[in-house]
């Protein structure tokens, strides 16, 4: 999936990402990607970061690889 395809779908389908805590933090997310295992929404491939969208249910976790989440800035800008 494309990192544009990517965002409509949290925006669009967000109980398809897991919830993010409504307090997360910098710390929170260096422990999602390095203490969990989560695949890359994607492409399926570890995920190496872990970013946070805003969605009409909340926040939502979005886990990328390092690929995915460089296009996902880019389409997001
Ligand atoms: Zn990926």
């Amino acid at each position: 999936m494309n990192a544009t395809d990517l965002l409509y779908l949290v925006r669009d389908n967000p109980t398809l990402f897991d919830a993010a805590p409504v307090d997360v933090d910098a710390e929170a997310m260096e422990w999602r990607r390095n203490e969990e295992t989560h695949p890359c929404r994607g492409c399926g491939s570890r995920a190496r970061c872990a970013v946070v969208a805003e969605t009409m249910l909340g926040l939502r976790w979005l886990d990328l690889c390092f690929r995915r989440l460089h296009e996902v800035r880019l389409a997001n800008s």
